[in-house]
């Protein structure tokens, strides 16, 4: 069975993958500064004997060079991760997202893995250009996040060639799922509309809801980064569903689910949101065989059973 090394590992999606992993019985070295993840998202797997976690920083060379020694694949997700708070601190943002990227891509072509799978974001793309998202279309990071994600595309790629490793490049769009985290300035839309709908309260959504998103179920970003690390292909891939809908169209699908008759309120648009987000994930099915299947339906029904759990 594979090794593998999981950067971000308390984390939203970091968790799900570790649990992935540890089920299909590979063996698993996690790290996390725990920052904004939390060690009890590995609550399943922190018995495991196949699984150890350090916590610590992945700027840390030496730490980060002892857990990749003798792994099979890297799968890197930690990052500050979040646009807002990437305009607030720039250089804390940079330092993690850019000098951690390249310490882990380094630690990896030192110890000769097979596969890197680093995180990237649909907000490399920018809020302009043709839709759906296509991967060989310009770019326009317009956030420290956004160009932070640009750069870790690049260097992966490049440092990883030069050491050849496979390297693929996940730009993920909306994911959600259960354990994200609901709380503070800066957390995504559907834990908070959950989390609000749950005690009966008006979920706020900024501008008329008509804005489109693509929302993918943690579950498929996991088996995402799987099939990129099992696949021996170097490359840049929409993690998506190909399906986008609006806000409205979102809560109303909660409210079916969550059995709350709620209207929302509406507060003006934030700055830099987007409008309309799609992809194309014909890249990803062609080269990788990837496909998301989970319905949101389903999706965000285990995400409400996983925060009912909480
Ligand atoms: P998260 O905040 O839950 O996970 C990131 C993890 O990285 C956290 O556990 C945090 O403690 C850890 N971390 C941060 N800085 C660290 C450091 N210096 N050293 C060690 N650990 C550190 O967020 P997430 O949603 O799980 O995001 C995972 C990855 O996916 C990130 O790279 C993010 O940019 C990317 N991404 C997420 C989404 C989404 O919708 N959630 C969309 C696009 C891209």
């Amino acid at each position: 069975m594979p090794t593998a090394f999981v950067t971000g590992a308390a984390g939203f999606i970091g968790s799900h993958l570790v649990d992935s992993l540890i089920d299909r019985g590979w063996t698993v070295r996690g790290i996390d500064n725990l920052s904004t993840g939390d060690r009890d998202n590995l609550s399943s797997v922190l018995d495991s004997e196949r699984f150890e976690f350090v916590e610590g920083d992945i700027c840390d060379s030496e730490v980060v060079s002892k857990l990749t020694n003798g792994v099979d694949h890297v799968f890197h997700q930690a990052a500050v991760a979040s646009v807002p708070k990437s305009f607030e601190t720039p250089r804390s943002t940079t330092e993690t997202n850019c000098t951690g990227t390249a310490t882990v891509v380094q630690a990896a072509v030192d110890n000769d893995v097979e596969s890197v799978a680093v995180a990237s974001s649909a907000a490399v793309y920018g809020s302009g250009g043709p839709l759906p998202k296509r991967e060989d279309q310009s770019v326009s990071p317009e956030s420290p996040y956004a160009s932070s994600k640009r750069y870790t595309e690049q260097i992966a790629r490049q440092v990883g060639g030069h050491g050849d490793v496979n390297v693929a490049a996940l730009r993920y769009f909306n994911v959600y799922g259960p354990r994200q985290d609901p709380d503070g300035e800066y957390a995504a839309a559907i834990p908070k509309f959950i989390d609000l709908l749950l005690a009966g309260e008006a979920p706020v959504i900024f501008g008329d809801g008509e804005q489109t998103r693509d929302f993918v179920y943690v579950g498929d970003v996991v088996t995402a980064n799987i099939e990129a690390a099992l696949s021996n292909r170097t490359g840049v891939y929409n993690v998506a569903t190909g399906e986008s809908v609006t806000i409205n169209e979102l809560i109303d699908t909660l409210k079916t689910i969550i059995g709350m008759n709620v209207s929302p309120t509406h507060e003006s648009p934030r700055t830099g949101d987007i409008r309309h987000s799609s992809a194309s994930v014909s890249k990803a099915a062609d080269e990788l065989g990837f496909r998301a299947d989970t319905s949101l339906e389903d999706g965000l029904t285990e995400t409400v059973e996983g925060f009912r759990k909480t």
